[in-house]
Formats: C-alpha cells, structure tokens, sequence
C-alpha cells in the first residue's frame, strides 16, 4: 500500500508535535506538567480507532501501553519517554534555524516521541490490528524502575522486538551499553571544634583518603585509543555541617561508575570493597549489568537504503531503558535523528533527519508486520 503522506506533510505533523511537547515542561520537579504532558499523548493516542490504551502508575510515575485491542504481546512495541531532565531555564520554549528545533528535550526525546506517535498513527491507519504496540513512560531520567522497569518486572507487559529512538545517531545503531552502578559512600567520626582536630575523628578526611584510592583504582584502568573501560565520576560530596569551625560527624560521597562487559556488577562491587578499608558504609543505589542490544539485521539494511549510507555499530557509554528489555532476550533497535547539545539549554534536533527516520521505522514495520 502507498503511503498517502508526503515528506512535507509529515515534516509539518513531526515538527507541530514536537514543540508541543516541548511546550509542557514535563521534568520530574513537576509532576502536575509531567501528568499534563502524559494525558496529552494519551489523548493522541485514544483518538485512534480500534487502539486500546493500558495505563499504569508506579511510585508517581505514570506510563500507558497502546495496541489494538486483545494484542497482549505486540511483536513489535516502540518506547519512548516524555520526561526530560531539569533545566535551569524559566521557559521551555522551542525555536527554529538551520533545519532544526531547538528546546529542553528536543533531542532526548520529545521529537523522537512526536516520531512514534506519528507512524504508530500511520500503521494503524493503514493496517488495522497490526501487531504493534506503543509504550510511553515519564521516568526514564530518573532511572526507569518505575517506567519501562516496572511495565516489563511487573507489569506483565512483554514483546516480540521493541523500537527505542534514545541513543546512537540516524546511522549509528547501538549494539551494546555500559553497566551503571550508582554508589553512595559514608564514613562515620566524631564532630569537634575545629580548632582541635584532635579531640574529632573527621570522617570528611578520611572519605576523601577513600576517595583517592578508588581514583586510582580506575585511573590504573584508563587506555589512550577509547573509553570502553570502567569509569567513575563523583558527583556528590556531603556533610551535615552548616559552619566552617566545625569537625562534622558523617560525610558522603555518591558516584557515578559506568562499566563496559565482561565486568558485571557483581565483579566491579567486589573490586571496590577490596580497594576501600572497612570503616566505610557502602550504599548501591542504583545498579545494571552492561547491555547487549541485538538489532534485528533487516533494520540495519533498511536504514542503509533509506539514508544511503553504511551503517555503523556503536557502544553507548550510558544506560538507556534497553536494559530492562534485553534482559528478557527481546532485541532492541536503537537509532535516532541527528542531535546536539543534549540536556543543555540549546539541545536541538535536525528535522530532516526526523523524517527519515520516520521513513526507516515505516518501512521496517511494513516489513516486519505485514510480509510472512
Ligand atoms: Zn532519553
């Protein structure tokens, strides 16, 4: 069947979409905008004919699966994410120059979500009770245990392949993503005036001292050629101190480690306890094995003839929500348009690059639902 839109039509649909929903500042400090942004897709979404939307809650945040009705396990299901980090600007506003839009979230995701909304639409339209489904979650910045983690741990919501456009570039697939392992460090002492360091036991000092040696730890590991080892970044240092003149009596340090295989997390916790004494409290936050991704090989051929272009694989240095997935073995194809700057101010996303990936997605998903 030959698709009825043009390139225009649907570059005027992608962009009129994505910047309403940059429009909704739908960042986790404000759950009634993330709630306005989640009930705006949901609206699209139950205005199609013949779509039943699913909705779920979990810890605040909410999440909807779309398919046609009955289809509990849609061979294919696209997921997306309307949550985009905090931004320290007073207006999400949006612009456009030089072929792009430019807004908080235009690139990580929001113009990808307008994308998979519009050929969500578009299948339905043209191919009644095809196996597709759309997954929409609001806390993939934070985390994603309570989207993407919650639907498919929990939820019982499963699928054949998913669409996730939330890391490599438009002819960059990723094939595999670093482990994330979020630990906070405490050290406990003795609080004294400050004057007397020796009537205290500082435990700021002696973190810093444990500080040092996981910096080492992982500095012993860094290559010139690439950054496919194990990294860390402390990202937070803390006392309960409000005053100069004073020993505090606990510190914290929280950090950020990212992995690539064949370390796991199990292997990389057992590394650091042994490069840290014991008088350390040690805390995991968060933590995720690497990720294998598995695209589907027909996805890579149909982005080559689309773009015109080789295709390349890549390794992400951060995690994405493909990791609750692959660890059900269901593969994930993970491209997306051309973007820039993300999570600052000017993050942009290029809008004809917006409409091949469209063309991508409509041809695989033709191929895939439609040819067996
Ligand atoms: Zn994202």
């Amino acid at each position: 069947m030959i698709d009825n839109y043009s390139d225009e039509d649907i570059q005027e649909r992608l962009v009129a979409l994505t910047r309403d929903l940059i429009l909704i500042p739908s960042i986790p400090s404000r759950p009634e905008d993330l709630r306005r942004c989640y009930e705006f897709i949901k609206n699209h979404l139950e205005c199609l004919d013949n779509i039943e939307v699913r909705e779920f809650e979990h810890q605040g945040s909410p999440s909807l699966v779309a398919t046609p009705p009955g289809c509990k396990k849609p061979d294919i299901l696209m997921c997306g994410h309307l949550d985009v980090i905090t931004h320290p600007v007073a207006s999400y506003r949006s612009y456009m120059e030089n072929g792009r839009i430019y807004g908080p979230g235009a690139g990580d995701m929001k113009g990808s979500v307008a994308i998979l909304l519009e050929i969500f639409r578009n299948i339905h339209t043209r191919f009644p009770n095809a196996s597709l489904g759309i997954g929409i979650t609001s806390d993939e910045e934070t985390g994603g245990t309570s989207g993407v983690g919650y639907l498919f741990n929990e939820a019982g919501v499963s699928c054949g392949e998913a669409m996730i456009p939330d890391g490599g570039s438009l002819n960059e697939i990723t094939i595999e993503e670093k482990g994330i392992l979020h630990l906070k460090l405490t050290c406990h002492g003795h609080s004294a005036h400050a004057a007397r360091p020796w009537l205290g036991d500082n435990p700021l000092e002696r973190l810093m001292d444990h500080l040092t040696k996981l910096r080492k730890f992982f500095s012993d590991m860094k290559q010139e050629e690439h950054h496919w080892i194990p990294t860390c970044a402390v990202t937070i240092i803390e006392t309960e101190n409000q005053t100069i003149n004073r020993i505090p009596t606990d510190a914290t340090a929280v950090l950020d480690i990212r992995f690539p295989p064949p370390f796991t997390v199990e292997k990389i916790v057992a590394q650091i306890k042994e490069t840290l004494t014991e008088d350390v409290d040690f805390e995991i936050i968060i933590s995720a094995e690497p990720t294998h991704l598995s695209p589907d090989k027909s996805y890579e051929v149909i982005t080559e003839e689309v773009t015109g272009k080789a295709i390349k694989h890549v390794r992400d240095d951060g995690g994405s929500d493909a990791r609750y997935l692959s660890k059900f073995g269901i593969p994930v194809m993970m491209s997306r348009p051309l973007v820039g700057n993300l999570h600052a101010q000017d993050e942009w996303i290029d809008i004809h690059s917006m409409v091949q990936l469209y063309r991508i997605y409509e041809k695989f998903l033709i191929k895939k639902l439609t040819e067996n």
